[in-house]
């Protein structure tokens, strides 16, 4: 008998087939993709420097562009989630030594902004447009024009609110904008858009040391993308291409309903939503209602009750996704997210008739 060389067995977990159980995805991300970009993403593979693909990567710069209002040749999808773009704009646009200017929490005032970039002469002023944590959605104008005067570049997040609340990346002088796939755009989580303007181009093509990382090297990744004027395109990573499939298809539906109509339809679901939260005698908890990310909806965690057996309670009772809070607003919230296809009255009506049902059947402490 021959003697096998295989000391590990093949896993019998791996003789199950794996169905992915069918959910309502109304938590903070990632959302539901829709048939039509699950079908995109389910095509054949092709290579990753084939023409075809080529063009699939300059439909999706051209999707990125209009989804971020900006006109930057400096435009590309990076191969990984939200973190990876958030990794690959600070690593490219600041070298050892620099500081960075970062807004943690609630609204900022913009003189306070003003102050501490004049103290700290930071390269880069970071802020989050849509706080999925907090549910806040943080103005953006003016800003941009106060980080330039103080020679900063201004980077913003728009993970959890691109498609979903006005941005307007060029008029609002921001200089980095990245996002993800597994949001509004109902895309499967993998990929974020990302771009540069001139002003961070100017800084990050001319460092003098190299970024730390070579996967998120823009001087790469801008060849790879067609971006540098070159003739040649070099092989830097195998693209995830059913991934791109699967953005190139979720920018196409958001070109076709057209970004303004996605975010009035945000705007005006979340209201139906808010509406229907405080008619149920439940608390929403930004009080500001111009401060109300359109995306995700933080509610007051109701009193006397076990936030996480509400969320227990929805998901095996309504096969529904609401989440508990993140950070900060852990133990203090419920979030509920309403992205892309999945904002509808229809999902509306179906989050508030499952936290009907919650709150009538979970335990309420009687303290
Ligand atoms: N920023 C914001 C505002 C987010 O909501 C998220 C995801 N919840 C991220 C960044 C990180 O994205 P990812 O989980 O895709 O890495």
């Amino acid at each position: 008998v021959a003697m096998s060389s295989i000391t590990v067995p093949p896993p019998k977990c791996l003789q199950k087939t794996f169905v992915a159980p069918r959910r309502h995805m109304f938590g903070p991300g990632p959302s539901n993709v829709p048939p039509r970009i699950l079908a995109a993403g389910a095509e054949p593979i092709i290579g990753h420097m084939h023409p075809e693909m080529l063009e699939i990567m300059s439909d999706i710069k051209s999707g990125i562009q209009y989804a971020f209002q900006t006109q930057n040749n400096m435009t590309i999808a990076v191969s990984g989630t939200g973190h990876t773009a958030m990794e690959c704009a600070i690593f490219n646009a600041v070298e050892p030594g620099e500081g960075v200017l970062t807004a943690v929490n609630g609204i900022w005032g913009e003189r306070a902004a003003e102050m501490a970039l004049a103290k700290h002469k930071p390269v880069l002023f970071f802020l989050t447009h849509g706080e999925s944590s907090t549910g806040v959605v943080h103005p953006l104008d003016g800003i941009g024009d106060i980080c330039h005067k103080h020679n900063c570049l201004f980077l913003v997040d728009c993970v959890a609110s691109m498609g979903g609340a006005p941005l307007h990346m060029d008029k609002q002088g921001i200089d980095i904008l990245y996002s993800g796939s597994q949001k509004v755009l109902n895309a499967p989580p993998g990929t974020a858009p990302i771009s540069f303007s001139e002003r961070a181009c100017q800084k990050v093509f001319n460092r003098k040391t190299k970024p730390v990382s070579f996967f998120l090297d823009m001087t790469w990744l801008a060849n790879y993308w067609g971006c540098d004027g070159k003739p040649a395109r070099i092989y830097h990573h195998t693209a995830p291409v059913s991934a791109f499939y699967s953005l190139r298809e979720s920018l196409a539906i958001l070109a076709e309903q057209g970004l303004e109509n996605s975010w009035q339809r945000h705007k005006e679901v979340a209201e139906y939503f808010h509406e229907g939260l405080e008619n149920m005698g439940l608390k929403l908890f930004v009080k500001d209602k111009n401060a109300r990310l359109p995306t995700v909806t933080t509610i007051v965690s109701p009193p006397g009750y076990d936030w996480k057996e509400i969320t227990s309670y929805i998901m095996k009772n309504h096969n529904l996704e609401i989440s508990g809070g993140l950070g900060p607003s852990v133990g203090q919230v419920l979030r509920v997210g309403l992205m892309g296809g999945n904002s509808s009255k229809a999902s509306v009506d179906m989050v508030l008739e499952a936290l009907r049902d919650a709150l009538r059947y979970c335990h309420k402490s009687k303290v």
